[in-house]
């Protein structure tokens, strides 16, 4: 499966910081995910296009039910950052 990082990893967590910070992405464990090949939508991270040539990952944004398409790779540095921010009781968002 094609699951390789669009971008460096330090970058990508970088990017999932500051889209925290605004706004754009909540923190909060996801639990339900439909993975599949990309359909062009624009990934929250990395800003770029989810190609069908690469896994995409649907999640749902608690907050306002929209639907929020990732790379594989994003999506889980992403999760990691909200595992670290929810492990360590740091409400920022
Ligand atoms: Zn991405």
């Amino acid at each position: 499966m094609p699951t390789e990082a669009v971008l460096p990893e330090s970058e990508l967590r970088s990017r999932v910081q500051e889209r925290i910070k605004d706004g754009r992405l909540p923190v909060e464990f996801i639990t339900l995910i439909n993975g599949g090949f990309g359909g062009g939508q624009t990934c929250p991270v990395c800003d770029k296009p989810v190609t069908r040539d690469k896994v995409e990952y649907d999640v749902v944004d608690p907050r306002n039910a929209d639907h929020l398409i990732f790379h594989f790779a994003c999506y889980v540095i992403w999760q990691r950052e909200c595992a670290r921010r929810i492990r360590a009781g740091d409400s920022e968002r």
